[in-house]
């Protein structure tokens, strides 16, 4: 790729954090940040920017060797229409990547997210092995295809590299495909620290730890991996599934005699690095104790409803002061702005009013759904300051100003426009850490990645499995 690094970006129309503003230059250093926010002076730059500019979206979960059964698995199976039954299938498609065939995806994707308007992506990471559960010579062969991915296609990338040892909270052991998940703590600390030595070693790139659910590992294991975030990686958000589908609330209660948010919450100190994906499943209780606890509730709307997991009680929990990000998780949706308008919308059926997530004096639904999910996003990535704002990297988009849909309409309405009323893109510039990577909607390794990414499909043949 060429060096396309900018310095001086000059914005017509910007959304800062504290609102929009008109004529402004983002300074951007070495390492990719923002070193400064100025009125146009006059000054040379390097670029101008004509449409509204925001800042990338976080994408606080992916699985990336999911993008292959995306749109694959809306087949009936008698009596196996359930979560459950789409993880067979899903485990059968996984059992066939290789690391080549997980970099080939994984680039695919990260272009695609980026072409969308997301800049960053925390990617939940358990496909260790082979599919025989053999470590690779090296233990993050795997975790190395990632970051390699995430190099190639200029995302900045969260690793959240997996705890998953057991296959239920009575501590069986992993069986068949799920072997390929399989480290004991000591291996997984092994290999957080080769991720940490070897791989991030750029600003783009960042680290944190994850266990895959309460079901997947020890509540002793847990409580250690907890105390060793906490002591050796301080900076490093803390990722986990929970109360994603009933079974597991119930399985749960069963085991722990606690439901899965209530056990979390009376066993740990959940605070801001924590992260809960989905959530879905919550009392009024668990919910005041989450939004209390600051931790950030990970939601992925297109995916939950694809799965039929259950809505998000998004109006009680935002009442209890809770923040939320969004990610794309089974890559059934790239695009930030159909999550956030999936978001609204479920709230809105369920509620049988408008304007769910707006609180006063705020007015335009848009702005409330991204600026929200900006915050949670990027503090959930692990990314020490939000938006378009010093410190904060130079991840910027440009909504294109020549797409009808957004013609004519001040930046706000522009924005509620991209979320509702939209079927394309809308991107038209795509800058992350100071970097252009999508040009007039277009990303330079776009043909590459995709010639590689059918022979990909060819291979695994993921139709087949199904
Ligand atoms: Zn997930």
């Amino acid at each position: 790729m060429a060096d396309s690094t900018l310095k001086r970006i000059h914005c017509k129309v910007i959304r800062l954090n504290n609102g929009w503003a008109a004529d402004q230059v983002v300074e951007v250093g070495a390492n990719g940040l923002i070193t400064g926010i100025k009125a146009v002076n006059g000054a040379p730059v390097d670029r101008i920017l004509e449409g509204p500019v925001l800042a990338g979206m976080p994408n606080l979960h992916s699985h990336a060797h999911q993008r292959v059964l995306a749109g694959l698995t809306e087949v009936h199976m008698p009596g196996q229409d359930h979560f459950w039954g789409w993880r067979e299938l899903m485990y059968r498609v996984n059992a066939r990547i290789t690391p080549d065939h997980l970099e080939a995806i994984a680039t695919q994707l990260y272009i695609e997210l980026l072409q969308q308007g997301y800049t960053s992506v925390a990617e939940f990471h358990y496909l260790h092995h082979d599919s025989g559960g053999h470590h690779y010579e090296s233990i993050a062969e795997m975790s190395q295809r990632l970051c390699a991915a995430a190099q190639n296609a200029g995302i900045n990338l969260t690793l959240l590299p997996v705890l998953y040892n057991q296959g239920g909270f009575d501590g069986q052991p992993l069986e068949g495909i799920q072997r390929r998940f399989c480290n004991t703590l000591e291996q997984y600390l092994h290999l957080v620290e080769v991720i940490k030595e070897t791989l991030l070693d750029t600003s783009s790139n960042r680290l944190g730890l994850a266990v895959h659910s309460l079901r997947a590992v020890s509540a002793k294991e847990l409580r250690e991996l907890s105390a060793i975030a906490e002591k050796y990686y301080p900076q490093a958000p803390f990722h986990l599934h929970v109360a994603e589908q009933t079974a597991e609330v119930e399985q749960c209660l069963a085991a722990y005699h606690a439901r899965p948010v209530e056990w979390l919450c009376g066993e740990h100190d959940l605070g801001p690095r924590w992260c809960l994906i989905h959530a879905t499943h919550m009392t009024a209780a668990e919910i005041r104790a989450v939004a209390h606890s600051q931790a950030i509730v990970g939601l992925c709307p297109a995916t939950e409803a694809n799965l039929g997991d259950g809505l998000f009680p998004l109006p009680a929990f935002l009442n209890g002061g809770g923040s939320f990000g969004i990610g794309s998780d089974s890559q059934v949706c790239a695009s930030p702005a159909r999550e956030l308008q999936l978001l609204e919308y479920g709230q809105r059926l369920a509620e049988r009013r408008r304007a769910v997530v707006v609180d006063e004096p705020e007015r335009h639904v848009g702005a409330a759904l991204f600026d929200r999910a900006i915050r949670g996003g990027s503090r959930a990535c692990g990314q020490q300051c939000h938006g378009i704002s010093v410190g904060a990297a130079a991840d910027l988009i440009e909504l294109d100003p020549q797409n009808l849909a957004l013609a004519s309409r001040s930046p706000d309405h522009a924005l509620d426009s991209w979320i509702f009323a939209s079927t394309q893109s809308c991107i038209r510039t795509v800058i992350t850490s100071g970097r252009q990577v999508v040009t007039d909607g277009r990303h330079d390794l776009q043909e590459v990645a995709t010639d590689r990414f059918r022979g990909v499909l060819q291979e695994l043949d993921p139709a087949g499995q199904i």
